[in-house]
């Protein structure tokens, strides 16, 4: 039998109601807050990422499925989603129409990762993308965002961790002081930390073996080397947050793994996935637009992994204490009566048609398709089996009413609806089911 190839997966039925209440969810505030959908192609040229995520980055490095297509040229494909947002802005000028373009996306990505719990070769995201806004308004407008999609979704307390790392104004000094520091401490980096040490030290950081992030412990920050217009602006993204009781943490490892960051960074994390412990991350890539060949423009965005965040709705509709990192949990404040909560009900048949003969069975047919027409749930069955076999059926369903049609309903003109909860009953004439039914049940 032919699998799905290694991390990869098929996304089943019961599980997609989560993740289509999730987008529902997602793509309602994105247009709350003035955002617009933009649909970017899963494949792009190999160099549209290896020219805007770095060249040192674990995903150019190793991660990016890559291949030559018939004619030679180096496909990849997309292994994140602002680099396309951002050849797609430059493309179509579309600064030129509106210098503030905010724009959302939700879709797969593909890194050659080792497959585990929350990581997988293809995975999906959510991404918001702003384009030309200076103002560290923005960057906490971002984070709120993030923040109120947590609480639409029942998780209200989870926390952002952010960090500054400065402009290409005041980030050469702070490297060289940070060079300085890891010069004296070669002998307890890691292969990857010593290589990063000459194409990106500020990578160094953020490196995951734990000798490594012993030896960093006391490494200089970025914080302590900000200029003075990084500086007001990480602390008006503060002030905002804090006076919109957003709740974060200001973490000076948080360097992320892409390399065109610049001044405010983010990440929300989680304790619910294991080792993966990252649901959304972003930040301000004002360099990266003209890098890209296009104009000089401000950028900001962020990504959630929404394969993460699905298992953690998951877990917390299933009642386990969702734990996030510094302690704080979310099962307490979840809200069953929320617009989520009501997206993820699951969809029953308003009706269940009971055919008995065959004449009935054309009958249902066409009145099974009419009703479904008129927008009202409805199924039947074409095996002939008997009253009480299609009566299970409906339960197993959970119909909410039965409609039985068998030929002596039919030749006595009076069908019977019967409420499956109430036990009600009510005859409907065969003439015109499809109206009355609507009436009886106020659908109209
Ligand atoms: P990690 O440190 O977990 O590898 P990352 O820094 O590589 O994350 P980003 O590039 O910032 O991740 O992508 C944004 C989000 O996408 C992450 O916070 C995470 O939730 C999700 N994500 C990244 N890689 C995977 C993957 N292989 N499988 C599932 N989700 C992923
Ligand atoms: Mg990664």
């Amino acid at each position: 039998m032919i699998q799905t190839i290694r991390g990869f997966r098929d996304i089943l039925p019961e599980d997609i109601v989560i993740w289509q209440a999730i987008e529902k969810t997602a793509s309602k505030l994105f247009e709350d807050f003035g955002f617009k959908e933009i649909r970017i192609p899963i494949m792009e040229k190999t160099e549209l990422f290896a020219r805007s995520i770095g060249e040192t980055t674990d995903i150019v490095e190793k991660e990016m499925y890559t291949f030559p297509d018939r004619k030679g040229d180096k496909l990849t494909l997309r292994p994140e989603a602002t680099a396309s947002v951002v050849r797609a802005y430059i493309q179509h000028n579309m600064g030129a129409s509106d210098s503030v373009q905010k724009l959302y996306t939700i879709g797969p990505m593909f890194r050659r990762e080792r497959p585990q719990k929350g990581r997988y070769r293809q995975f999906y995201q959510i991404n918001a993308e702003v384009f030309g806004i200076e103002s560290p308004y923005i960057d906490a407008q971002l984070i709120l965002i993030l923040n109120e999609l947590f609480k639409r979704l029942g998780l209200s307390e989870l926390k952002a961790h952010i960090n500054s790392l400065g402009c290409k104004e005041c980030r050469p000094t702070f490297q060289k002081e940070l060079l300085g520091f890891l010069e004296g401490k070669k002998e307890h980096l890691c292969e990857n930390c010593l290589r990063r040490m000459d194409k990106n030290p500020l990578r160094t950081l953020d490196c995951k073996v734990p000798e490594c992030r012993e030896a960093l412990k006391d490494a200089p920050s970025t914080l302590n080397h900000l200029c003075d217009k990084c500086k007001d602006h990480f602390e008006i993204v503060k002030n905002v947050l804090t006076e919109q009781n957003v709740e974060f943490t200001v973490d000076k490892t948080l360097v992320r793994g892409l390399d065109y960051y610049s001044r405010t960074t983010f990440e929300i994390l989680t304790t619910a996935l294991g080792a993966q412990s990252a649901v959304a991350g972003g930040g301000r890539y004002d360099a990266l637009i003209k890098e890209l060949g296009g104009p000089e423009t401000y950028g900001i965005g962020f990504a959630i992994g929404f394969d993460r965040l699905a298992e953690i709705v998951a877990q917390m509709i299933n009642g386990e204490d969702v734990e996030v990192k510094d302690g704080s949990s979310t099962t307490s404040e979840f809200n069953s009566e929320s617009d989520f909560m009501n997206l993820l009900s699951p969809k029953v048949p308003d009706i269940f048609i009971i055919p008995l003969g065959e004449k009935a069975i054309r009958l249902a047919y066409m009145w099974t398709s009419a009703l479904n027409i008129a927008g009202i749930r409805t199924e039947t069955d074409y095996s002939g089996r008997s009253l009480k076999s299609l009566m299970k059926r409906a339960d197993k369903l959970n119909a909410a009413n039965v409609l039985i049609a068998g030929d002596k309903e039919i030749e006595d003109n009076a069908l019977v609806l019967r409420n499956m909860k109430t036990k009600e009953q009510f005859f409907i004439t065969t003439d015109n089911p499809v109206e009355q039914i609507e009436t009886l049940l106020n659908r109209v």
